[in-house]
């Protein structure tokens, strides 16, 4: 847990969300900026910055992390695909500094990256 971080204090209920999923570990809530008709984060409780901080010992974690996202991605009605993004540190365009799967759907997904 860290005091300041925005992610950890939306898992403590501190700041309000609009939440789809919580157990022991997971969390997850709806973007407040949508890029699509559904866009919610999953994130895990325990503060990890991001992927570019992660090592073995963490293997677990994400692994939980990527069995669970399909399920709420059906669960909140994208039975036919999702896109997920993990934007990873400073380089990766991250703005909160807290691990957490982008999870978008529905509606026209475009192309990931926009070719000139
Ligand atoms: P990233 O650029 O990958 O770090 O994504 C951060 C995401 O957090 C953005 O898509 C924001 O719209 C979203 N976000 C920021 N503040 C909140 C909040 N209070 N509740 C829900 N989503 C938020
Ligand atoms: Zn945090």
């Amino acid at each position: 847990m860290s005091d300041n971080c925005l992610f950890c204090r939306i898992a403590r209920g501190e700041i309000p969300s609009r939440k789809v999923y919580e157990d022991d570990d997971m969390f997850a809530f709806h973007d407040i900026n949508p890029v699509a008709p559904v866009h919610f984060m999953l994130i895990p409780k325990h503060h990890l910055v991001s992927l570019v901080e992660v090592d073995d010992s963490h293997a677990a974690l994400l692994g939980k992390m990527l069995t669970l996202a399909p399920k709420l991605a059906r669960e909140q009605g994208l039975e036919n695909g999702f896109r997920m993004v993990i934007n990873s540190g400073k380089g990766g365009g991250q703005e909160v500094f807290h691990l957490h799967i982008h999870i978008i759907g529905g509606g026209n997904i475009p192309p990931m990256v926009k070719r000139s």
